[in-house]
């Protein structure tokens, strides 16, 4: 399931006339009915955006010309495994089992045939006895039913046999824009983009907020901010950032407001303006990178508090996750590295020591009301954020 990237150069070396193509599985959106058709649509679309070649349907998978770079295809949502193949016509299939196995070090193998295209004339099983003995007599390895060093996978479909040693996981998951929209408040740490790829993973379409200080973010410090955008952008291929001044509203609350509920008060302000945006945005949903109980802001009462600022259905993934795990995934969706670069986030400026832990939304309200204009603040702060767009491949 693992081999080493170099055996992209063992093809690229060998002359030969087959065509190589990289054949791509998908599971769960092979088993959604009627909507199957319009995600697999979503998929080829985004497999193609993200790889610039060719993607056509045969036989319940998709096939990409050429070998993609296996870095790309593992990061896209709705890839369950995919292989680098030899395109050939039955009679080839020995042929294309040569180049597949020169200089290839294995003792033991298993060949493992699926016959899609039903008027084929063998069964799976003659066809994996047959290249099975042709492998032990020609190469002199040793067939294994488990733990086998090398799978040579035959996919027999209507228009062409696919022949594969190289099979690689995808991430699994819905393509990305099959469920629609949803709007992530991004702040720079390692919880919230872990948090957007949980969504991006389930078929959602992500746009990124994201509020600065300009007294403690100068536009090389929200730098980081892009880059964490920019490394998502891998998976959903394209991103929209909102970068929202958040200094003129947290200068008012600073002036009203005691310091054990300023928190809780910047992120009821944040989630209405994230609401905001989702309207703009035509999204259904708000991502937060909350943990339960991991700081003050996130116990049970004050999710509360802040959530209850959101007219749209507010969805924290991470909520039941213990921070070791969430990191685990920040490093292998590689936006741990970028997490840890130096940033302050606004939500620690001139608040407590100690902040309220059980905050009370009647409590809040009443604060609230004691801030001339904060709507005004909230919407203006909207009309005055930096749109940016990201795509990838990088232009
Ligand atoms: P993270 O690692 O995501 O920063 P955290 O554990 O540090 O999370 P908080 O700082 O309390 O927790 O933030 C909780 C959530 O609030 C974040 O995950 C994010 O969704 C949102 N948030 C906090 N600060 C900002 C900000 N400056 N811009 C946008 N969203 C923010
Ligand atoms: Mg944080």
């Amino acid at each position: 399931m693992n081999p080493s990237l170099s055996t992209i150069d063992i093809y690229s070396s060998v002359q030969n006339s087959f065509m190589k193509v990289t054949v791509v599985h998908y599971g769960e959106i092979g088993i959604k009915g009627k909507n199957r058709m319009f995600f697999e649509r979503k998929l080829m679309n985004n497999l193609k955006k993200a790889t610039g070649k060719n993607v056509k349907k045969s036989d319940g998978r998709l096939i990409i010309e050429d070998h993609v770079d296996p870095e790309i295809l593992r990061k896209i949502p709705g890839v369950e495994y995919f292989g680098h193949a030899l395109k050939v016509r039955p009679d080839e299939i020995t042929k294309a089992v040569d180049i597949l196995l020169k200089d290839r070090d294995f003792e033991t193998f298993k060949v493992i045939a699926k016959r899609y295209d039903k008027s084929f004339p063998k069964t799976s099983m003659d066809v994996n006895k047959e290249i099975g003995a042709y492998i032990v007599e020609k190469y002199g390895k040793k067939v294994s039913m488990k733990d086998y060093d090398l799978g040579v996978y035959i996919e027999i479909c209507k228009d062409s046999v696919y022949v594969y040693v190289d099979r690689f996981s995808g991430i699994g998951g819905l393509p990305v824009s099959s469920q629609g929209k949803v709007v992530s408040l991004l702040s720079g740490g390692i919880d919230s983009p872990v948090a957007s790829f949980f969504l991006m993973k389930r078929g959602c379409e992500v746009v990124f907020i994201h509020f600065f200080n300009k007294t403690l973010h100068t536009r090389d410090s929200l730098k980081k901010v892009e880059k964490l955008v920019d490394k998502l952008t891998e998976i959903q291929l394209s991103s929209r950032l909102y970068l929202i001044p958040f200094y003129e509203i947290q200068r008012e609350i600073i002036a009203r407001v005691p310091s054990k509920y300023r928190m809780l008060i910047y992120r009821r302000s944040m989630m209405r303006i994230a609401n905001m945006v989702a309207e703009r945005e035509g999204a259904k949903g708000i991502v937060t990178g909350d943990d339960l109980g991991q700081v003050a802001s996130q116990t049970l009462d004050n999710l509360n508090c802040i959530y209850s600022q959101s007219r749209y259905p507010v969805l924290p993934p991470l909520l039941g996750l213990d921070k070791k795990e969430i990191i685990e995934i920040a490093k292998k969706i590689g936006t741990y590295e970028i997490s840890n670069l130096p940033y302050e986030d606004c939500c620690s400026f001139m608040i407590a020591r100690h902040p309220e832990t059980r905050g009370s939304p009647e409590v809040l309200e009443k604060i609230e009301s004691t801030i001339s204009g904060l709507d005004y603040l909230e919407k203006d702060a909207l009309e005055r954020a930096e749109i940016k767009q990201f795509v990838y491949p990088r232009r």
